[in-house]
């Protein structure tokens, strides 16, 4: 398939089936990160960079026991918040931008969570990807998700040809009818993690093989082709 002859009109027809295939093939993708409000998700979401779900769930596990409003992180010490997010990597900066956050939705917001995604990214710490999720998860908008498996994947499939998280993030909201925008970016993230991983993708298993582009185009297909000559 050239991706590159491609009008925009069967391109928007291709993602469209990628994206119904992938939301039948995961009808239970959401969000992994545990959370009882929009701070405690913004908060985790935070957290998630560059460090698992099932880590963060841990970490948040026992924090937010001790602390889950702006209010009480926002007169915590910034050294209690850097032990406690420690187990995620890269703490110094997550416990600084928790801290001026929350500190920020005390001060600006009377400590609620905004809706609005320029509310949300005037917080520190807060960029369209961390954003969206609080949005589409905690407050039902559409939102397209531009995290590590929704840009490779896109990439893959030919779906943009960008590879700034914000303007793959503008391709797709124009390829893909707004309802189908959350779901979409859930599924493409599930299928990122289960079969088109980052290093060796299973493409003889997914179930949009026949609309990407990049179907076995990898380095182990070529070896598994060559074994059987
Ligand atoms: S065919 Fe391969 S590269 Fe394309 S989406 Fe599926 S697993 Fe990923």
């Amino acid at each position: 398939m050239a991706a590159k002859r491609e009008s925009q009109a069967a391109l928007a027809a291709r993602a469209a089936e990628i994206g119904r295939r992938l939301a039948a093939e995961y009808p239970d993708a959401k969000c992994r990160l545990n959370h009882s409000s929009p701070f405690e998700l913004l908060l985790a979401t935070i957290l998630a960079a560059q460090c698992t779900d099932d880590k963060v769930n841990e970490v948040t596990a026992a924090f937010f026991t001790r602390a889950n409003t702006p209010q009480a992180i926002a007169r915590m010490r910034r050294s209690t918040l850097e032990a406690a997010f420690r187990p995620t990597g890269f703490f110094r900066n997550k416990a600084r931008s928790v801290h001026e956050m929350s500190k920020t939705l005390v001060k600006k917001f009377g400590g609620q969570v905004p809706d609005d995604m320029d509310d949300l990214v005037s917080l520190p710490g807060v960029a369209r990807k961390t954003a969206n999720v609080v949005r589409a998860t905690c407050f039902g908008l559409p939102a397209i998700i531009t995290d590590t498996h929704v840009i490779r994947l896109s990439g893959r499939m030919g779906l943009t040809r960008n590879t700034a998280p914000e303007r793959i993030e503008r391709d797709l909201m124009r390829l893909l009818p707004q309802e189908s925008w959350s779901t979409f970016s859930h599924a493409m993230l599930f299928h990122g993690r289960a079969v088109c991983g980052a290093k060796r993708p299973a493409c003889e298993a997914c179930v949009v093989a026949d609309l990407c582009p990049s179907a076995c185009a990898f380095p182990h297909f070529a070896k598994q082709r060559s074994s059987l000559l």
